[in-house]
């Protein structure tokens, strides 16, 4: 079967010898003659994959002394809950960045913790762009964005450069990129977008967060008990932090975040190129707003559409369907998908 070309937006596609790995682990873990999925967590074989997972992501992110990394359950849905309950201050207030749906769905989840006041949005354009020149309030607890925007297909260029806490849901663009952690209080991030399957949620909180005055937080909710516990209050989702520390490997192996940096530029480069030659396609986020990411683009006459849907499965690729809310394609262009499938994507876009 020739192989396809994985454009999946969410969960997303993996290098195919993270996959073999990971299947190899669920027939025999370590030699063990047991399956990754049936020994305890608790186990030293188990425990140490958790302390590899994230001794890398403190690796390759740069993470500074005074930070924690922890893996927890939930998703970044959760994320938006726990993020608000752990950073909510004596202020009773957060501001919000309003971004597309996930900020949306954040902005949300804070109201249940406190009052909320969106600084900005771009929601009366369809979140086509990042909004820009707001103004972000000193008596707020904490800072909420995010950091790529998954469906619109937009992404921060510059960290906000923020006087209160920063918080980020950085589901769909962490280890895309260098970042620098020390500008943020709390980061979260969903480990089916760019880091492995779906499952674990990826928290790098900064230790001073436990320390200031909160409210009273849940047991489960509070990250702090993660993070004492080292990921391992209750059962972690194991299969999902295996393998993510597989992919976490693998990341490294190819020269770490700055090395995929490059190529995602380089990817990114050769498909917005494409839509901005051909007449035939159209760039939905604004230009200085593009995502590496998710490419999202519409055909500039719908006519083409039966046609060019055919030649794109004929060619093997997956899951540029647009999302519902925007239409069109999306092309999610995260860190496994090779230049190779973003030229076949070129290659049938310049043949339409
Ligand atoms: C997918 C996504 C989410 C939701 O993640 P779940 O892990 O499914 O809860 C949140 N934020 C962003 C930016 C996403 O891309």
């Amino acid at each position: 079967m020739a192989k396809v070309h994985n454009y999946s937006a969410g969960p997303c596609i993996l290098p195919q010898e993270v996959i073999k790995e990971a299947a190899e682990a669920v027939l025999n873990f370590d030699g063990l003659d047991l399956s990754l999925l049936e020994i305890s967590h608790r186990s030293a074989n188990f425990v140490s994959v958790v302390d590899e997972a994230t001794t890398l992501v403190k690796e390759l992110l740069e993470v500074p002394e005074g930070y924690s990394v922890c893996f927890i359950q939930g998703g970044a849905s959760l994320g938006f809950l726990m993020s608000a309950y752990n950073m909510i201050g004596d202020n009773k207030k957060s501001a919000y960045i309003n971004t597309g749906t996930w900020s949306d769905k954040a902005i949300k989840e804070a109201h249940f913790v406190g009052d909320v006041e969106v600084i900005a949005s771009s929601k009366e354009e369809n979140f086509n762009h990042i909004p820009k020149g707001y103004t972000i309030p000193t008596d707020a607890d904490y800072l909420h964005y995010t950091s790529n925007n998954t469906i619109f297909g937009t992404q921060f260029k510059e960290i906000p450069n923020s006087p209160i806490p920063l918080v980020c849901d950085m589901s769909s663009d962490i280890f895309s990129k260098k970042i620098d952690i020390s500008k943020f209080d709390l980061i979260y991030a969903g480990a089916q977008k760019n880091m492995g399957p779906a499952g674990a949620t990826l928290y790098i909180v900064k230790d001073e967060v436990f320390k200031r005055n909160r409210i009273k937080i849940p047991t489960m909710l509070n990250i702090e008990t993660h993070v004492k516990k080292e990921s391992m209050f209750n059962t972690p989702p194991v299969f999902s932090i295996y393998v993510s520390m597989l992919n976490l490997r693998h990341l490294k192996s190819i020269g770490g975040v700055e090395a995929q940096q490059k190529i995602n530029e380089e990817k990114a480069a050769l498909l917005y190129a494409e839509i901005d030659r051909n007449p035939l396609f159209k760039g939905v986020a604004a230009t200085e707003d593009r995502s590496t990411m998710n490419v999202t683009f519409v055909l500039t006459d719908e006519s083409k559409q039966a046609k060019f849907d055919e030649m794109w499965k004929a060619a093997n690729i997956s899951g540029i369907k647009g999302h519902r809310s925007v239409g069109g394609y999306r092309a999610s262009m995260y860190n496994a998908l090779p230049v190779s499938s973003v030229q076949v994507l070129v290659d049938v876009m310049k043949a339409l």
